[in-house]
């Protein structure tokens, strides 16, 4: 039977690509790498037959939703909660960004932002960063008056450059935009600083986080907004009915319980990627600063060594990435390439992970960027 033709508009999208190959060593997509503590598996355990399966959950996931907002000193009104940050952010675009709306994102940053919201029939506007990936005041204001976006992504820690936005431009995006400012946090707890401050029933904006980083928890799927009341409430419209099962209200009232287990490993992984950082500068490679747990890096190529060692861009520069991409696969490291993304030519990002992944990565990035320079 012949296949039924799907959206126009969806026709030159694709999915999501990040490969999940089988290696020993997985440092591509940004998780904790360290599991939950003991406690948070037991007691989890014991919840699964407190569980009234026969029952829908809780709807509007209000003991969860309070947790949440102690953690954060507001009411449990000022969180929504849905599964993963992804599911908050296309909530997010629903209420807000559909079809004849315009949503902004500064590129490069977290493709999903703009994914999804032309999946939700949005048109998308790329405003740029600077060569260092910095965000500048003047950038935004230009987007906003020639666009008038509906929905302003920022993303804070960038993903994938590594670095928190600087809190001016998060101020001016706030105090002038047209529509909805969300800031991405999903490596929040890496971060110097956070928008969340910036969030009150007179504002505008919202701040999403995750459980799948710093809280060991990608598996479960859950994340979460701080936004005013109203927002909340429009929020409610888009989402399924009964969208957050039981027992993952249940694993994330547990694991808030853990904090200090998860600022140790914050303070775990922060050491790791600045030993990493320190070893990485040592090898012919641009290396970005990270505020984050994941470093963004471009193998010299020998457009670096011919030219600029900084702006090298086009072919030579993109192959040489997907090279010390393929070297560090072969052997049994896989990092994200991002050697093809616009404006990332040839770079790739790799997680900090344990010392032991860090050892491993370390060593066959040695060996790659060895074999040719
Ligand atoms: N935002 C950013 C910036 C991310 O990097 C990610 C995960 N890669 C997410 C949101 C989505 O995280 P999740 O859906 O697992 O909460």
């Amino acid at each position: 039977m012949n296949r039924y033709p799907k959206r126009d508009d969806l026709r030159a999208m694709s999915g999501y690509h990040s490969p999940q190959v089988s290696v020993k060593v997985r440092l591509n997509t940004n998780e904790s790498p360290i599991a939950p503590p003991a406690e948070f598996v037991r007691e989890l355990a014991g919840a699964v037959g407190d569980v009234r399966w026969n029952r829908y959950p809780d709807r509007s996931a209000t003991a969860l939703r309070d947790a949440i907002g102690r953690l954060h000193g507001v009411g449990g009104e000022n969180v929504f909660v849905a599964n993963g940050s992804n599911e908050v952010l296309q909530s997010v675009l629903l209420a807000y960004g559909g079809a004849g709306r315009t949503v902004a994102t500064f590129e490069p940053t977290y493709q999903l932002h703009s994914h999804i919201a032309r999946i939700a029939g949005a048109t998308v506007v790329g405003g740029r960063r600077e060569a260092d990936f910095t965000l500048s005041e003047s950038e935004v204001l230009r987007v906003f008056s020639t666009h008038a976006p509906s929905v302003t992504f920022l993303c804070s820690p960038n993903n994938p450059t590594g670095m928190a936005e600087d809190p001016k431009v998060i101020s001016t995006a706030v105090a002038n935009a047209p529509g909805v400012v969300v800031v991405d946090e999903a490596y929040a707890q890496f971060s110097p600083h956070s928008a969340l401050a910036h969030v009150n029933e007179n504002s505008r904006v919202a701040v999403s986080r995750t459980f799948s980083k710093t809280w060991s928890m990608a598996a479960a799927r859950l994340g979460y907004l701080i936004a005013p009341r109203w927002m909340i409430e429009d929020l409610e419209i888009v989402t399924l009915p009964y969208h957050l099962d039981a027992l993952k209200q249940t694993a994330g009232i547990i694991a808030l319980k853990h904090l200090a287990h998860m600022e140790a490993g914050v303070r775990d992984v922060i050491t790791e990627r600045d030993r990493l950082l320190a070893a990485m500068r040592e090898l012919p490679l641009v290396v970005w600063p990270s505020q984050a747990n994941f470093i963004l890096f471009r193998p010299n190529s020998g457009t670096d060594r011919n030219r600029d060692s900084t702006t090298g861009r086009g072919a030579d520069v993109a192959t040489r990435g997907r090279e010390v991409w393929q070297h560090l696969l072969d052997a049994g490291v896989l990092v994200r390439d991002c050697s093809s993304w616009e404006g990332l030519a040839g770079c790739l990002r790799v997680t900090v992970g344990t010392t032991e992944e860090n050892d491993a990565f370390l060593a066959a990035l040695r060996d790659a960027v060895s074999a040719r320079d």
